[in-house]
């Protein structure tokens, strides 16, 4: 596919003004680009960095609009975007990243491990769930334990629940069936790692290396790189990254999050259809990164390299949701006196249990120590 190069000066306009469109806009801006974003909250992390900022609701086709008239080249950085709105623009003439057809598979979970079947690649075993009776036809075929969860429009573990007991099917709260559900085997996983994977122009495709993931109550906790894994499976997760974004056409950047299970078998959990969480390292670990590979990408330039220039960590810095007050993060001076240490805040004015600040990302001779330090790093801040 031959894609419409843009230059530097020329306008980026991005769905969703949250802190991975802060980081593009951040990678963008230092390359001379324009950036206009769309997003619903007034002064978004994204907006306090971009040109501009369109307060629209995400499914407002007119602000959408507007906002393709300002940009010589569309996306988003989340993605529950209205994939209709991307395809009626797609329609009108503009130019969107990833597509919509990407979208659409990505932001369901039952078409994505369809698809992710059909090109040879394993997820564990799952089922529709659209109605209750389908729950005991689900654990008949399936067994216990299972992951519920919303098919689409979830994210962070949210709109997910853990089966482990006849008694927990019989409590699934009834408005969850609201949606369509996805039942998942439970995966009795070693490790979780993802890929970071950019495709540009002329099938260009980079990926970086493996990065080796810890959740917290569904949220992700840390990120390490090299992660520690034997040689053979950090090929095996690259060249299923690789396959999956040359399957989907992809242009910018995926995030593919993994299952890695005994004798070394990989399940695919989950593709972003974005920059990732995971590959925020990438900022002080790489020679490009996955932000400003996305960049590249979309704007038709050729992508940088991946190769890691020291052991990471990477540590989310997450809300505690004091109610009054609890917004002011303490601790910053102490956390800065950390060797190889990088902090990054999202600029949020609310720190809502959870609900991700902020990371820090630490350089060091290994990755034992890197990480050792990210987390007494954490400690050492607090919200007041
Ligand atoms: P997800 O929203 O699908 O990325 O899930 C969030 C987290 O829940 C994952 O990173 C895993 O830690 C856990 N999880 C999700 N699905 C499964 C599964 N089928 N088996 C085991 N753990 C899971």
């Amino acid at each position: 596919m031959s894609i419409k190069k843009i230059y530097p000066k020329a306008t980026i306009g991005i769905f969703g003004g949250g802190q991975l469109g802060r980081m593009l806009a951040q990678a963008a801006k230092k390359i001379g680009y324009n950036i206009i974003t769309l997003d619903p909250i007034p002064n978004s992390p994204c907006a306090q960095i971009a040109d501009e900022q369109i307060v629209a609701a995400f499914d407002d086709y007119g602000a959408a609009e507007r906002l393709a008239e300002q940009s010589d080249v569309l996306t988003y950085e989340f993605e529950n975007v209205n994939a209709d709105i991307i395809e009626h623009l797609e329609k009108k003439g503009n130019t969107v990243f990833p597509s919509s057809t990407v979208l659409r598979i990505t932001q369901n979970r039952i078409k994505e491990k369809e698809f992710l079947k059909k090109i040879g690649i394993s997820v564990t075993d799952f089922r529709a769930i659209v109605r209750r009776s389908h729950l005991e036809e689900a654990k008949e075929e399936l067994g216990l334990p299972a992951m519920l969860k919303t098919a689409t429009g979830g994210y962070d573990g949210k709109g997910q629940i853990l089966l482990n007991t006849e008694e927990d099917i019989l409590d699934v709260p009834q408005d969850l069936f609201l949606k369509e559900l996805i039942w998942e085997r439970y995966v009795p996983f070693i490790k979780e790692i993802s890929v970071i994977c950019a495709r540009g122009a002329s099938n260009e495709l980079i990926t970086f290396p493996v990065s080796e993931n810890v959740h917290r109550d569904n949220i992700l906790y840390t990120s390490t790189v090299p992660a520690r894994i034997p040689a053979e499976v950090e090929k095996k997760a690259t060249d299923i990254a690789r396959r999956i974004s040359e399957r989907l056409e992809v242009i910018g950047v995926i995030g593919v999050e993994m299952f890695l299970c005994e004798d070394g078998i990989i399940l695919v959990n989950e593709i972003a259809p974005r920059v990732h969480n995971s590959g925020h390292y990438t900022i002080e670990a790489c020679y490009t990164s996955q932000f400003e590979q996305h960049i590249r990408a979309i704007c038709g330039l050729p992508l940088g390299r991946t190769e890691l220039l020291s052991p990471v960590a990477m540590i989310n810095i997450l809300g505690e949701g004091k109610g009054q007050g609890g917004d002011f993060l303490v601790g910053v001076e102490k956390v800065l006196s950390i060797p190889g240490i990088s902090l990054h805040l999202y600029g949020k004015e609310r720190a809502r249990a959870g609900r991700k600040m902020g990371h820090l990302t630490v350089l060091a001779d290994s990755v034992l120590e890197a990480v050792s330090r990210a987390k007494k790093a954490i400690e050492m801040l607090s919200w007041e």
